[in-house]
């Protein structure tokens, strides 16, 4: 096998054009670090109204290429951006991605996600010959990417010349799997025949995911504790059976940390910079930060930070719960997140209680989420699951220790210092519930309190490396072990 690889990587977004969450960094750091190891690496994503507002490096290299979909021919353009080695290609169909979201409103998801996911996903297969790029490989990646490998395996127009090509499917997180009603089905032109159980349906309905699940070459998902949580009824999301037919083909891969973008001595959007040896300039992100979100609090106590989505996954109920008690101890928090009404309006209410000591922010701010990492002293991640996490990685890496809970990624990367003092580097619970999670949060503050043992926790959890190149490299090793495997996975006949 030739060293160099032929990686296409498909993915719904990619920094720096278009991020709702981690799948954003993974795709745009991987292919990023993947093509620094010389490998010939291509990113594929649509082109969304976000895209175009970007004022991204730009340039059409194909135009109104035609592709078979639900029956009829269909055209899109390509574009390209270059940067260094790293090709990032652009699906434009204005029709179904020149629109605000992603995926939809912060009401609901755009009704037709079906369509527009799996005209994507075709449409990267016809991308191929306009691109002139015959991958070894194609890395999918989540439920919008995930009917690649079932068009691919599964000819449906009797012309494809690609079969053979290897498919990778990374599960980024099981909870969210693409499933639509099955009158979708003729929307997307899926045979009958494919409708099977043995494949994308799921309980009469279409299951995107189930379908990247079962036809892939092999499957990955990024950390090794998710992967195993994935195979129980807990954490497998009804998909646990068919996980569990194929789990020696599924690998634990952990996320990595670009740190030319999280690193608190070069980055860009933080008061000052600092680092283990030096680590002065912190006091001043935190003074900056508190003054950001207008706080007046006394920077030698503790501050605790949020950043992500409100949702169920992320235990924000547990911080609501928390808050009195964390605030009775003279500690502030301070919350960046968008998501669910239902998170926004409690957290709210704790902000109007406790407005001495608590700021809510809710949107999506790249530079706020740089500034909480640097000026907060803790960080919370009581999620309920977590398939890797990033902002655990990032946050020990600008010496804001983590709280979390011992689940998936978290429990991966954090140590808990009271059990292993010489490398802890965090704070960790097991029960899913308030108790245990104050418990965790109060013996950091009791750390925190000593001072010196608190600032040797800081430059331990900050010499910490989680860079993408170890990842990397197993990423690579997967994909030699895929094109090695003689046989792929069958394709439905018509029998
Ligand atoms: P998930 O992918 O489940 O949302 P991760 O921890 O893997 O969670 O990644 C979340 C990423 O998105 C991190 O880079 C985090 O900083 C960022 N992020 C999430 N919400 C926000 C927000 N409201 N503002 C800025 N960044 C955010």
């Amino acid at each position: 096998m030739n060293s160099s690889l032929k990686i296409l990587f498909v993915s719904s977004e990619s920094i720096p054009f278009a991020k709702t969450g981690g799948l954003a960094d993974v795709s745009g750091s991987l292919s990023k670090a993947l093509s620094g190891m010389g490998h010939d690496v291509r990113v594929v994503m649509p082109y969304y109204e976000r895209v175009k507002k970007g004022g991204f490096d730009l340039e059409k290299v194909s135009a109104n290429v035609k592709h078979w979909f639900s029956g009829k021919l269909f055209g899109f353009d390509v574009l390209e951006n270059r940067s260094g080695s790293l090709k990032t290609y652009f699906i434009r169909n204005d029709k179904y991605f020149s629109r605000k979201g992603l995926y939809g409103t912060s009401f609901r998801e755009y009704p037709d996600n079906a369509v527009r996911f799996s005209f994507f996903s075709k449409a990267v297969l016809a991308a191929i010959e306009a691109i002139d790029f015959i991958p070894d490989i194609i890395h999918c990646n989540d439920w919008q990417t995930a009917l690649i490998p079932l068009y691919l395996k599964n000819d449906l127009e009797g012309k494809m010349p690609y079969k053979d090509i290897k498919t990778l499917f990374t599960i980024h997180n099981l909870a969210y799997q693409g499933v639509f009603n099955r009158i979708f089905r003729q929307f997307i032109g899926l045979p009958a025949r494919l409708f099977l159980s043995e494949g994308i349906e799921f309980y009469g309905q279409l299951n995107y995911m189930k379908a990247g699940i079962f036809f892939a070459d092999a499957i990955s998902t990024v950390s090794r504790k998710y992967a195993k949580e994935i195979l129980i009824p807990e954490f497998g999301c009804g998909l646990e059976g068919l996980l569990k037919t194929r789990a020696d083909e599924i690998s634990g891969i952990p996320n990595g940390v670009d740190y030319s973008k999280w690193s608190p001595d070069t980055d860009g959007f933080i008061k000052k910079s600092f680092s283990p040896d030096d680590l002065s300039g912190k006091k001043e992100c935190k003074i900056d930060l508190l003054d950001r979100v207008g706080l007046k609090f006394d920077v030698n106590r503790p501050v605790m930070g949020y950043v992500g989505r409100l949702a169920h996954q992320k235990g924000i109920e547990l911080i609501a719960k928390i808050a009195e008690k964390v605030v009775g101890m003279e500690t502030a928090l301070i919350i960046l997140g968008s998501g669910e009404e239902v998170y926004v309006d409690m957290l709210k209410k704790i902000q109007e209680k406790f407005s001495d000591n608590v700021r809510v922010v809710i949107g999506f701010n790249d530079e706020l989420a740089h500034k909480i990492e640097a000026g907060c002293d803790l960080f919370m991640m009581p999620s309920r699951y977590e398939p890797c996490g990033l902002n655990q990685m990032y946050s020990i890496r600008y010496g804001t220790i983590p709280v979390v809970r011992a689940t998936g990624g978290l429990d991966d990367v954090i140590i808990d210092v009271d059990e292993n003092p010489a490398e802890g580097n965090g704070f960790k619970f097991t029960a899913p519930d308030e108790t245990a999670f104050f418990e965790a949060v109060k013996r950091a503050i009791v750390m925190y309190n000593e001072g010196d043992t608190w600032k040797k926790l800081m430059r331990r959890a900050m010499l910490c490396d989680f860079s993408w190149d170890r990842s990397a490299k197993e990423y690579v090793k997967l994909y030699g072990k895929i094109l090695s495997r003689c046989e792929g996975r069958g394709a439905r006949d018509d029998s």
